[in-house]
């Protein structure tokens, strides 16, 4: 199966940024040039507290709106937490699982992955699972052993069955948010390692359904290359999803 055969994935993580009224105008504008998703997909991760506002606008559209973390309990003494039903609850239908952000700033475990990404399949919201080195891990030639281990713990409870409904993000740390990109053959490489263990766990016609996608400093000028790469299924995106003027032609890299 060539990576084509998988619908094209262009992911927005606003991280903490925007307000509510130009998170409203930029979904507008995208929604008004988005055409019917039939060939692609495109998705927002946006701050909790303008999800209700934003799934609103969204309507109608094939525009997906997620959360950017979720707490893998229904309930209960976790204060400042969000569980999956209550971000489905205001009209997510993702949500961004072991960001880097989420694992280097607020120190987040391996242990957590899994049961988010189970918490976030049982709820019926479509997790995207973040994988990636540090430029410490890379230099000390440990890009594979960290990869497998964050693939190990994140996929811990997701069965073959699931294996279609979850996305993988290969986002290097030191590529995020520093305007330096990875090149076309480290992204190859690591995509392929990662196929090649999905395969292994979910066996491969299910792991054929799972799409990879590249995130790091991805900017209009390098949307299309990245996307050609062989092994590249999608984009997820921080700083140029902030503006429909850098975040549509990312979406539109083929045009
Ligand atoms: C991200 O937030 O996942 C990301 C890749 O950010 P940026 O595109 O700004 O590097």
């Amino acid at each position: 199966m060539t990576h084509r055969s998988r619908k094209p994935y262009i992911a927005g993580n606003w991280k903490m940024n925007l307000d509510r009224a130009k998170s409203l105008d930029l979904i507008k504008t995208v929604k008004g040039r988005l055409g019917d998703g039939n060939d692609r997909e495109v998705g927002f991760f946006v701050p909790a507290i303008y999800l209700a506002d934003v799934t609103a606008v969204a309507q109608g559209s094939p525009l997906g709106v997620g959360g950017q973390n979720i707490w893998y309990e229904a309930n209960g003494a976790f204060t400042g937490e969000l569980a999956p039903r209550m971000l489905r609850e205001v009209g997510a239908d993702r949500v961004l699982v072991g960001h880097s952000e989420r694992r280097h700033v607020f120190h987040e475990p391996d242990e957590w992955m899994g049961r988010k990404v189970r918490a976030a399949l049982d709820t019926d919201l479509l997790p995207i699972y973040c994988v990636g080195e540090t430029l410490d891990e890379r230099k000390g030639n440990r890009t594979d052993r960290v990869l497998k281990r964050q693939l190990e713990s994140g996929f811990d409870k997701v069965l073959p069955i699931d294996a279609h409904r979850v996305t993988v993000a290969y986002e290097p740390v030191w590529a995020i948010g520093t305007g330096e990109t990875a090149t076309s053959e480290q992204v190859a490489l690591a995509h392929r390692m990662i196929r090649k263990w999905l395969a292994q766990r979910v066996g491969e016609e299910a792991a054929n359904l799972i799409r990879i996608l590249y995130g790091g400093s991805v900017k209009p000028d390098n949307a299309k290359e990245l996307m050609g790469i062989d092994s590249v299924d999608g984009l997820l995106v921080g700083g140029a999803s902030l503006q429909a003027e850098t975040f549509l032609p990312i979406i539109e890299y083929d045009r």
